[in-house]
């Protein structure tokens, strides 16, 4: 094997774009048959052959032997099939029972509705099976195992082939081809490719301490031990890590060559009101409480941002009721003392409504320095002709200091006098089309700042690949004064008893409750129905003698905004809803929240819909009812229960899940991401944030580290490649 410490970086070696140009059809061992399984499998490039990577390794010395397999034991036993016998228990359904023999025993291996297997599995074939040991008449039975076939019957299996520590393959019901097969296929590409091109500079390398790409290709696939193999899949995921954060990286300096932004005025949070006529002044003398540590903070990341000449790209998290609302405020403030305009957006017409009502409150009396009342409009698609025209007067000619709208505001006929904040409330995805569509809102078509808000927490880990983009600031503090939620799973029917108990009470208190129904799985129509059946239900049995409303997504609008009104001016008692109530509810005298059918929500759901709670002084309480099927749901309620901090549960979440479900599709990068996990290899990105950081002030634009911007060109999505190497 290759040793990389003495090879010089970069020279010579094939470099991936070679194998990625090489057609599997040049290895000796690619059969006919064999080149149309690897087809199917997706893999057509030598390169595609390289990158399918182990699924895991069998250690044959850890393996157990048929003869000494025990009922309850989980193990993998590596046996040649002896017999093979299908069964039809009527319809569709179907048993296949194998006996399997390793020449120290027998053991019957059955599987159930899985009728292919008979074709799978023929006598003589060799194959790995995973399980756990059973018992059937007294007969020791391993029952819907995981197969990895190694050989077909006849065909030869190099003994010291099966001596070592074996990588097993993905497999596929689809295609013959073992594992065994793929593992010959890419030894036979690894010798013939010999070397690889690294793309880390060898000092790195080392100082990293990361193998050399040569020793890391060989080691994934053939190593000899567990350790070997981790050292390797740390070197590769590594570098697809690092990949990904080259790319945030150049897409930032790509953007910022190209932005031309205000110099704006700081946030100046002065006790001393040396500007009294500063609506940021203004605003600090009328607010009813200090900021937190958190928002003072935020506000001087802000704050700097707007200084600069370069446009602010900034993401602002905070748990809802962190108090994002006046930071956002207050920077929508400084602005309109530059001279300059600002606009709020939010996903929904219901949500715009409401920050423009808690907004008007908070800004009412304030007067801009022109000596006109500071002007705060909403616009949405219920704003009447006459108003938006009047609106629409005042954003071109400046009387207009703050627009709030959906986000449809930036693609509409709406016309800024000077544009210098954008506010996104919500809004993830904020691609390189709508910052274009900000730019040309200013009469002078430079960049606005940008300021998305996102109240839901995101892992760290996450952020760096979802966000590595833009700055991110974390208000990772609750204003004083709020008591904990209190969170109970009630696993019983005598605690679901205390539930309807503690809803009873908190009305009895002068107190109010929500009630969350069960996710329906099906149509809103559905959802509804249930809904009102859980009303009726409540209303006769456990709540009964109390006011209560209903609101779900098959309701009217107005109907809905009526009932909501209604629970608001503790009209209604108790509040039953479907998750509309996610959104944009705020009514700190509500204490109690009951969530039907807990397990069936994600945690992020349930972390939303808690936060309707408890947003008063005084103490409130969720009950979470239902079993929980699987462990998985489980791990979700007992997180509720230990913890309200949403970063906290974020992260759980993501353990659970994975990344798929939190990446999505925002960052299609990440489709390179094959060993690497946001899960586990948090330390390994937070290193190649640093790295590409490193690389990419070293090298702008990567010039110099051919290698590297190669790779890049290849395995990154071809948009997003076009628009980073275009110039
Ligand atoms: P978010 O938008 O982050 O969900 P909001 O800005 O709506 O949170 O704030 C929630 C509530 O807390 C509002 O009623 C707001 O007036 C109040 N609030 C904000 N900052 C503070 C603070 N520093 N101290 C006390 N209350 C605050
Ligand atoms: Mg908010």
């Amino acid at each position: 094997m290759t040793s990389g410490a003495e090879k010089a970086p970069d020279e010579g070696g094939r470099r991936l774009r070679q194998l990625a140009s090489l057609e599997v059809s040049v290895l000796k061992r690619a059969t006919p048959k064999k080149l149309s399984d690897l087809q199917v499998l997706g893999i057509f490039s030598v390169l595609d052959l390289l990158t399918t990577y182990p699924r895991r390794y069998l250690d044959r010395t850890r393996k157990l032997e048929v003869s000494s397999a025990e009922v309850g034991d989980e193990a993998t036993f590596l046996a040649t099939v002896r017999t093979a016998n299908t069964k039809s228990l009527g319809g569709k359904r179907s048993v296949v029972e194998l006996t399997v023999n390793d020449g120290s025993g027998s053991l019957a291996v059955v599987f159930f509705n899985q009728p292919w297997r008979v074709k799978q599995l023929v006598p003589g074939t060799l194959a790995l099976f995973f399980g756990k040991v059973g018992e059937f008449r007294g007969m020791r039975q391993v029952t819907n195992p995981v197969v990895d076939v190694v050989a077909h019957d006849g065909e030869e299996v190099t003994s010291d082939r099966l001596l070592r520590f074996v990588p097993v393959y993905p497999s596929s019901a689809k295609v013959r081809l073992t594992s065994y097969d793929l593992g010959n296929l890419i030894g036979e590409a690894l010798r013939r490719a010999g070397d690889f091109a690294d793309p880390l500079p060898g000092e790195l390398r080392s100082a990293l301490a990361l193998l050399d790409r040569t020793s890391a290709m060989v080691q994934i696939h053939q190593p000899a031990s567990e350790h070997e193999a981790e050292v390797a899949r740390r070197r590769l995921a590594f570098d697809e890590l690092l990949r990904l954060q080259l790319a945030l990286g150049l897409r930032r300096a790509v953007l910022e060559r190209s932005a031309r932004g205000f110099t704006q005025s700081p946030i100046v949070l002065d006790q001393q009101m040396s500007d009294p006529t500063a609506l940021v002044s203004q605003l600090l003398s009328t607010l009813s409480f200090p900021l937190t540590g958190a928002q003072l903070r935020v506000l001087g990341e802000i704050s700097r941002d707007l200084e600069q000449p370069l446009p602010m790209h900034r993401l602002l998290q905070g748990d809802v009721g962190s108090g994002k609302t006046v930071v956002a405020l207050l920077a929508l403030l400084a602005v309109a003392d530059g001279d300059r305009q600002g606009a709020l957006m939010v996903p929904t017409e219901v949500l715009a409504e409401q920050h423009a009502q808690s907004l008007r409150l908070l800004v009412s009396g304030l007067v801009h320095r022109d000596g006109r009342p500071f002007g705060l409009e909403l616009l949405t698609g219920r704003t009447r002709a006459a108003e938006r025209r009047r609106i629409l007067e005042g954003l071109a000619s400046g009387t207009v200091d703050v627009v709030i709208g959906t986000h449809a505001l930036l693609t509409g006929d709406v016309l800024f006098r000077e544009l210098g904040l954008a506010v996104i409330d919500e809004q993830h995805r904020f691609g390189v089309e709508q910052r274009a569509a900000l730019k040309d809102r200013g009469g002078e078509a430079r960049d606005p700042d940008l300021l998305v808000m996102t109240a839901t927490p995101i892992p760290r880990t996450a952020a760096m690949v979802l966000f590595g983009d833009l700055d991110v600031s974390v208000i990772d503090e609750l204003p004083p004064g709020r008591t904990p939620i209190t969170t109970i799973w009630a696993r019983s029917e005598l605690e679901e008893q205390q539930a309807w108990a503690a809803v009873r009470s908190a009305v009895a208190r002068g107190e109010q409750a929500y009630v969350v129904c069960p996710l329906v799985d099906g149509s809103d129509r559905v959802a509804a129905s249930a809904a009102t059946e859980v009303v009726q239900n409540l209303q006769q049995m456990q709540l009964a003698g109390l006011s209560l409303g209903l609101v779900h997504g098959q309701m009217k609008v107005d109907e809905r905004r009526q009932t909501m009104e209604d629970f608001r001016r503790r009209e209604v008692d108790v509040l039953v809803a479907t998750t509309v109530i996610e959104v944009g509810i705020d009514v700190p005298n509500a204490t109690v929240m009951v969530i039907l059918d807990a397990a069936h929500f994600g945690i992020a759901q349930l972390h939303q819909l808690r936060g309707r709670v408890g947003r008063g002084a005084l103490a409130s309480t969720c009950f979470l009812l239902g079993e929980a099927k699987t462990t998985e749901a489980v791990t979700r309620l007992e997180a509720m229960e230990s913890t309200t901090d949403g970063f906290a549960l974020a992260e759980v979440d993501l353990q659970l899940r994975g990344e798929g479900t939190i990446l999505g599709a925002r960052q299609k990068g990440t489709s390179d991401l094959r060993l690497a996990s946001l899960a586990t290899d948090g330390d390994l990105l937070v290193l190649a944030r640093d790295v590409a950081e490193q690389l990419l002030s070293d090298h702008p634009f990567l010039r110099g580290l051919d290698v590297m911007s190669e790779e890049l060109r290849l395995l990154l999505d071809e948009d997003e490649a076009e628009f980073l190497f275009k110039s």
